[in-house]
């Protein structure tokens, strides 16, 4: 074994021991349970997807009961559970207790994954999170806007987000790991805004049109963040956001009124095929200009991929990310080694719940002689919570990213976590399984 590889292992290692038990939190396991079901069986799954998806649309649980029964006639072997819930369906009183407790399920797996209806509502579990070694980044659910009434609004309510969070997060304690790398002073307050949301006329085929219709909400965003002391991170969406995304935050971060603030950040997924030469692109951008401070990358792997393969194949077009889910993990390892190397030029965030991953970057950076505070590692709410807590308690920065909003503006982004969390290649999936530890830390 190298001794890149031992140290990463080391790492790992402990970082899994610092893992919670999971016994401790009963609701969690048997979520887990829920899961781990559902990934086995594709006809189950798919049920799971169609009932989430049309939840926000039942009028009553009679009618959610109604469309859940018709989901699980397609699931061949179904558990006892299911089993006896089909057959209270055929009673109306059978069916709108079935719809009563379909429709506790599904915002129980809500709950999970969104902190608050507001950012206001949100605060308590922002400042629990903050006491106990995590910062965060809020989300304001909502995305793809077809009017420009909704864009205007999300914007207002970004807008709202960082006065609301910057008049509370005064009031948090110290926490240092939290608060300054080897750059400067990392502000408290970090909102995470997603293009697509900011304009309803996002369209590959004229970039132009909608990068300067988002321009209009985003610089106004921008100067407010920049006026609180507050981060602005653009999120990346599917790839046909991509050119509009990237062109849109160099253009206006590279206008004079931003040349010292906000604090601004942009995602690379190493998903993508072409994440090497995007990386190129934003590294070109981050040596030309003198803006203070750097620019933050966050590295995922990439959230769109059933997406993207789906589209690709309708158009007899080779998709433009990894067929193979270790091209990505080795991918995500270089792309991790080259940000870690293109420090100061840029503030590196490594975001993911795969502890190899994760475990690699912190080993590269240790390597390399570089202090744990000039590295980021981010987790998504829901998702990563026990390894946030163990990341925290290793001494190392974390974030969680934290959705806000209601259950209907939450659907997306719930499918896409349920997706993401019952595909048999996830690291989730395969922990869940019961990998050991050495299985979970082999190269890729
Ligand atoms: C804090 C945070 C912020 C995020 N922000 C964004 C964002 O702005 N934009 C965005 O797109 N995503 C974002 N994500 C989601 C991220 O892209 C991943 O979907 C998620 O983290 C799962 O990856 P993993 O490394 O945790 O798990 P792993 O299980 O190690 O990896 C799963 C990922 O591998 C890839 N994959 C799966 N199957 C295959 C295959 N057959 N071939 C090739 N690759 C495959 C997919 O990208 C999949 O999501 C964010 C994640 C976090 C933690």
């Amino acid at each position: 074994m190298s001794r890149g590889e031992e140290l990463l292992t080391r790492v790992g290692r402990d970082l899994h021991a610092a893992l919670p038990r999971p016994l401790r939190h009963p609701v969690k396991a048997l979520d887990a349970k829920g899961m781990e079901l559902a990934s086995r069986d594709a006809e189950l799954r798919a049920a799971l997807f169609r009932l989430v998806d049309v939840t926000p649309a039942c009028r009553s649980l009679d009618d959610l009961a109604r469309h859940l029964a018709e989901y699980l006639e397609e699931v061949e072997e179904r558990p006892q559970a299911l089993q006896a819930a089909m057959r209270v369906a055929h009673t109306a009183p059978g069916r709108s207790a079935l719809g009563a407790a379909a429709a506790t399920g599904v915002r129980h797996m809500a709950h999970r994954f969104i902190v608050g209806e507001s950012p206001r509502a949100a605060l308590g579990v922002l400042g629990d999170l903050w006491k106990q070694g995590t910062a965060c980044s809020v989300d304001l659910l909502g995305e793809a806007t077809v009017t420009r009434d909704e864009a205007d609004r999300y914007a207002a309510r970004c807008a709202e987000a960082l006065d609301v969070l910057s008049a509370a997060a005064g009031s948090w304690p110290p926490r240092p790991a939290l608060e300054a790398d080897s750059a400067g002073p990392l502000p408290r307050v970090n909102l995470s805004v997603k293009v697509s949301a900011l304009t309803p006329l996002m369209r590959p085929d004229a970039p132009r049109v909608g990068r300067e219709d988002a321009a209009g909400r985003l610089r106004p965003l921008l100067r407010r963040a920049r006026d609180l002391g507050a981060h602005l991170h653009i999120d990346m969406e599917s790839l046909d956001a991509l050119e509009t995304t990237m062109e849109l935050v160099f253009e206006l971060l590279d206008e004079s009124e931003f040349s010292e603030g906000p604090s601004a950040g942009v995602v690379l997924q190493a998903y993508l095929r072409d994440s090497g030469q995007q990386l190129d692109r934003l590294l070109e951008w981050a040596s030309a200009g003198t803006r203070e401070p750097p620019l933050t990358v966050r590295l995922v792997k990439g959230a769109y991929w059933d997406h993207e393969v789906v589209e690709a194949r309708q158009h007899g077009w080779v998709p433009p990310v990894f067929e193979v889910k270790a091209e990505s993990d080795r991918n995500f390892e270089e792309l991790t080694r080259r940000l870690l190397d293109a420090r100061p030029r840029v503030r590196v965030a490594i975001a993911s719940h795969n502890i190899r991953s994760l475990a690699h970057a912190i080993a590269h950076n240790r390597a390399t002689g570089e202090d744990d505070r000039d590295l980021e590692l981010q987790v998504l709410r829901g998702l990563g919570d026990e390894l946030g807590v163990a990341i925290a308690a290793s001494g190392l920065r974390v974030r969680a990213y934290c959705p806000v909003g209601d259950l209907v503006a939450g659907m997306a982004y719930l499918v896409r976590r349920l997706l993401e969390n019952t595909s048999n290649d996830s690291f989730l999936g395969e922990q869940q399984r019961g990998a050991s530890i050495d299985e979970l830390l082999a190269p890729p």
